[in-house]
């Protein structure tokens, strides 16, 4: 169904796009958005504008940031010696939902996938590496979505990193196979990160 009014229906289209939101959503969020008033247009444009102009990868964890390092990154009070490896930015915020983690993180912006065309080099995995390298880091944690790709690249990463010398570990099984660590609530994730295992 279209409105017929091509600067309604152009809405609805670039909302549809949005992860989760059908064509029937879109045309409910571009209704309240045509309701409303000014103010709350220009503050969403605003909104959308600001971020992508202001955030960028913190150059050390490639975690969001609103400056050269993330205020994970620039935060004293996290243990410096333990890094937990994700795939995502909003794993970074599942994990720190869950409290039971104080140390640093490393984004990796993804899992080996050769179906879906993502080989070692298209992550952050040499940077990864390079931390390790050059950080004072004991634990390595690998908190990788349980699939058969973050599973794949859960060794990938072990085998590189077992002649560093420091403790890698990964997640306990509490967290159900396939699960997206996102969805999984804030304490089976605090229970998977305190049962831990050795790699
Ligand atoms: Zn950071």
């Amino acid at each position: 169904m279209s409105f017929n009014i091509p600067s309604l229906d152009e809405l609805v289209t670039r909302l549809s796009h949005l992860p989760g939101i059908g064509r029937k959503s879109a045309q409910r969020l571009a209704m309240y958005i045509l309701k409303s008033g000014d103010g709350y247009s220009d503050q969403l444009v605003n909104a959308i504008l600001s971020v992508k102009e202001n955030t960028q990868m913190c150059k050390r964890c490639f975690n969001i940031s609103e400056n050269e390092l993330c205020s994970l990154c620039s935060d004293p009070r996290r243990d410096g010696h333990k890094i937990c490896v994700v795939e995502d930015i909003v794993d970074v915020m599942a994990i720190e939902g869950s409290r039971e983690y104080s140390g640093l993180y490393h984004v990796l912006g993804g899992v080996i996938s050769p179906l879906a065309g993502v080989s070692v080099n298209d992550l952050k995995i040499t940077s990864l590496v390079d931390r390790v390298e050059r950080e004072d880091i004991k634990e390595v944690l690998l908190a990788l979505n349980l699939s058969t790709e973050g599973e794949a690249t859960m060794i990938y990463i072990s085998q590189l990193l077992q002649s560093k010398n420091i403790e890698v570990t990964r997640i306990a099984h509490g967290v159900p196979m396939g699960s997206h660590l996102e969805f999984v609530d804030q304490t089976t994730i605090g229970r998977a990160i305190a049962g831990r295992q050795k790699l």
